[in-house]
């Protein structure tokens, strides 16, 4: 049994893990808050309070933290008495953070793949230039880190793996499809940070097509898909995380990643691209100043979680799935509709925070009873996708599955939790 969560962040997705751990701090017990900018935890703080989040009384407290600082990260794991960490802070820091948690014992979550601020697309398969090389570690000292637990990388990976297991005799493609029929009102803005949000369009687009890697290029292949409740929609063929894990894990020959994108963004995405103000590499102005040109288009663009009270309509997400059964082909839907307005309503966040800011928070209850505790690095469709299905169903994300004219609420058969003892549950953190 483990308790006590600190999230590291207070962007849009950390708004919603923490009024999802408010939410449940029956079982996960104090929940802290550490970000770079301390007003910003605060004002998440505050609006867990406005909205009357907190399941029981308890502690909520806000920290000044740079995750950069492993030191200073373990000083505040071990002072919070933390035994899980889910770090929604920005991807630079996810190497830093996981440090902290081998050096204390706590479990850690993240839901984007690491980067370094000065490279972009690294080769593939990126978990392998950083997490995995700490997978070692993590065993050696019996710590549960699960990689990538957000929607897509996350949820995407586990439906893949629910599907693979109960569905096929032989998986031949996963397709990933990412549709947000939103609309926030604004000339242009992205769902959330900007630097990793161009980061992921600006270089090579990686896919996996027969067992290899295949490079292309940003918006090269395009395809309308005709989805659930969303309807149709054109996407891209992108580059993501998810595959990079999925292809080493799931012995599939295909595995893509379509990205919903409409021809607004297409163009002042491929302006800014073309002038060099997407680039990581920092340029000197006349004055002799130094500067990211990504860095100031970031810092001119709306704060993504600032479109939430505006945002209006529906995300679409899902894995279609193709294979055999029986000796005949087979094709299966797994996803997820998510509305903007009612995620707002409930959290004070869009729907692309809060599909990425409630399965960490699934996962954490998880990790507290011990479901998921698997004291090893892990990605997400290395674990068994059913409990994180059916705890997301009854926390605002439910699971659909299409498949041969049905289409319903998916809803796993779950394993009874092993059972522990709730009375020492700090006893065996790693103070030292
Ligand atoms: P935001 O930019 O809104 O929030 C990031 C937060 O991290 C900010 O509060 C920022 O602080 C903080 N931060 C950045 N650097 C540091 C640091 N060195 N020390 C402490 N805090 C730091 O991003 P989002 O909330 O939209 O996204 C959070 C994460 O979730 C990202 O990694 C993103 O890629 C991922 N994501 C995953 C999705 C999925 O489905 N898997 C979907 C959407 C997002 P400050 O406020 O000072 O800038």
């Amino acid at each position: 049994m483990k308790r006590n969560v600190l999230i590291i962040g207070a962007g849009g997705v950390a708004q919603v893990v923490a009024h999802k751990c408010a939410q449940n701090n029956a079982v996960l017990g104090d929940i802290h808050i550490a970000s770079r900018t301390l007003s910003k935890c605060h004002r998440i703080i505050d609006s867990i309070h406005a909205k009357g989040s907190m399941q029981v009384d308890g502690v909520l407290q806000a920290h000044a933290l740079d995750a950069t600082d492993v030191e200073a990260t373990k000083f505040i794991i071990r002072a919070t008495r933390s035994q899980i960490v889910i770090n929604v802070g920005s991807p630079f820091v996810n190497m830093s953070v996981l440090q902290a948690c081998i050096e204390t014992g706590a479990a850690y979550m993240d839901t984007a793949i690491h980067e370094d601020p000065r490279k972009v697309c690294e080769t593939p398969p990126w978990y392998a230039n950083y997490e995995w090389k700490r997978r070692e570690a993590c065993a050696k000292a019996g710590i549960t880190a699960v990689l990538g637990i957000g929607f897509d990388p996350g949820v995407v990976n586990a439906y893949a793996r629910y599907a693979i297991d109960h569905h096929f005799d032989t998986v031949d493609s996963i397709d990933i499809i990412d549709i947000n029929a939103g609309s926030h009102g604004r000339y242009f803005a992205t769902n959330f940070d900007p630097e990793t949000n161009f980061r992921e369009f600006t270089s090579t687009v990686w896919s996996w097509e027969n067992g290899v890697w295949k490079a292309n290029q940003m918006f090269e292949h395009r395809k309308e898909w005709d989805m659930p409740v969303t309807g149709k929609g054109v996407t891209y063929l992108t580059g993501h995380d998810e595959l990079h894990s999925m292809s080493a894990n799931l012995g599939v020959p295909n595995i893509r990643f379509w990205m919903g994108f409409g021809d607004h963004y297409i163009n002042v995405f491929t302006v800014l691209k073309n002038l060099g103000l997407l680039s990581e590499q920092p340029v000197r102005t006349a004055r002799g100043q130094e500067v990211v040109p990504l860095e100031v288009v970031k810092a001119v663009l709306p704060d993504p979680a600032s479109l939430a009270p505006d945002y209006t309509g529906k995300t679409c997400i899902g894995d279609l799935v193709r294979g055999t059964l029986n000796g005949r082909p087979h094709e299966v839907l797994v996803y997820n509709v998510c509305d903007h307005a009612e995620s707002y309503h409930e959290v004070g966040s869009q729907a692309i925070s809060y599909t990425a800011g409630v399965p960490p928070v699934a996962a954490a209850l998880l990790i507290a009873d011990g479901t998921w505790d698997v004291a090893r690095m892990v990605n997400v469709e290395e674990l068994d996708p059913a409990p994180l299905i059916a705890r997301m169903n009854t926390m605002g994300l439910v699971t659909r599955i299409k498949y041969g004219g049905i289409d319903q609420v998916l809803e796993p058969y779950v394993a009874p939790a092993k059972s522990f003892a709730t009375d020492d549950v700090l006893e065996d953190l790693k103070y030292g």
